[in-house]
């Protein structure tokens, strides 16, 4: 099956999240066809949007598959820069264009029809099970997509043996990268507590300025750590200082810094934070007031075991492309967080590049070798 057309038509559907654009019931439609038993699940919550998802599987034996995404996407910006609208899917010179072409509608439409010709070439019946498991809230605040539809799937007894999620994984051509995990992200804001006064008499006030210099130097100095087997160095980064000090006059009474960190395998969030309250805390050396205020995340540092499903998915990429992918756990977090809890996950899909830009694209050629390898992947996993 040609994934362009699958791909131009979901191109086509407006689903900027929440709004689900026509996408899942394009998909519902397509699976549908194919002898899938298709369930649209909208979840909701008080204070967001309703979102709807879907989840579609064949068979009903082991080994069970499951290719996990997304059909909601980012808002195109303003259009008027765009080349080509973001949402009528133009194909100019071997190229589609359009909002979600690599993030990530193409891998879907590629997964969609692997898997048609999968079952197609065996006729129409699969050796195992294969699910779909399509969300419509990954790329805001991803509430009500993955972590329930997850949750939605066991509770109805659904186990899952691999799931390939089809994120944009490839850093330049098709078959570069597998993302085998992801580092994990947590944000705090370091909060400096002084004594307002009056700029001319210093001795008066306490001027939280100099401790929070001395507290985010302290912070930045020491590296957390110098990476493990899988994963580059853990790094904190001050994002923002917040005094909000409108006069010239005036020593401020609070001070206050907000700092994001993105975390390997040697840490826990608990043990994230001790480390960086207790360096905190030696810097004060008890002459500074200070807390930090945590936001809760969830996000934590994942990656999959070495073995015999990343195997497979290398080999099949080797296979098509001639290239050995590498192993990697850069770039920011994906729903892999919360799948990685009900089965080994691996990330593979589109070539990154034009994601969330203006002219975000896709060459042709790359959804026909992507489907070509997703095809290889099925192939071996159900041999
Ligand atoms: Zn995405």
């Amino acid at each position: 099956m040609d994934p362009v057309a699958l791909a131009r038509d979901l191109l086509r559907c407006p689903s900027v999240t929440p709004a689900e654009g026509g996408a899942l019931g394009l998909i519902a439609h397509v699976l549908e066809g194919a002898g899938f038993t298709v369930h649209r699940v909208t979840f909701a919550e008080p204070g967001t949007a309703p979102v709807e998802n879907l989840y579609a599987r064949i068979g009903t034996m082991g080994p069970h598959l499951v290719f996990a995404g997304h059909t909601d996407v980012v808002p195109p910006g303003e259009e008027a820069k765009w080349s080509h609208p973001p949402f009528a899917g133009e194909i100019v010179e071997g190229t589609l264009y359009g909002r979600g072409a690599v993030d990530m509608k193409g891998a879907v439409a590629c997964a969609l029809a692997a898997t048609l010709d999968h079952l197609a070439a065996r006729g129409d019946e699969p050796e195992g099970s294969i699910s779909f498991l399509i969300t419509g809230d990954e790329e805001s605040i991803a509430v009500n997509g993955t972590v329930k539809l997850l949750q939605w799937a066991a509770e109805r007894g659904e186990k899952f043996d691999h799931c390939i999620l089809g994120e944009p994984s490839n850093a330049a051509q098709i078959g570069d990268t597998i993302k085998v995990g992801r580092r994990g992200s947590l944000n705090g804001t370091l909060v400096i507590t002084g004594k307002q006064g009056h700029v001319a008499y210093p001795e008066r006030a306490d001027n939280p300025v100099r401790g929070l210099v001395t507290l985010m130097s302290a912070l930045m100095a020491v590296p957390l750590d110098h990476g493990s087997a899988q994963f580059s160095a853990s790094n904190l980064e001050f994002t923002s200082i917040d005094i909000g000090n409108p006069v010239v006059n005036l020593i401020p009474g609070e001070a206050r810094a907000r700092f994001n960190i993105r975390f390997n395998d040697c840490h826990s969030q608990v043990s994230l934070k001790t480390l960086i309250e207790s360096r905190a805390a030696d810097a004060a050396r008890g002459r500074v007031r200070w807390h930090i205020d945590w936001e809760p995340s969830n996000a934590d540092s994942f990656v999959a075991e070495p073995g015999a499903f990343v195997d497979l998915v290398s080999a099949a990429i080797k296979e098509v492309t001639g290239t050995a992918p590498a192993l990697s756990t850069t770039g920011g977090t994906s729903d892999a967080r919360f799948i990685k809890t009900y089965c080994p996950v691996l990330e593979f899909g589109l070539v990154g590049q034009t994601m969330h830009q203006v002219d975000e694209r896709t060459a042709l050629a790359d959804l026909a070798m992507l489907t070509d390898i997703y095809r290889n992947i099925l192939g071996r996993y159900f041999a």
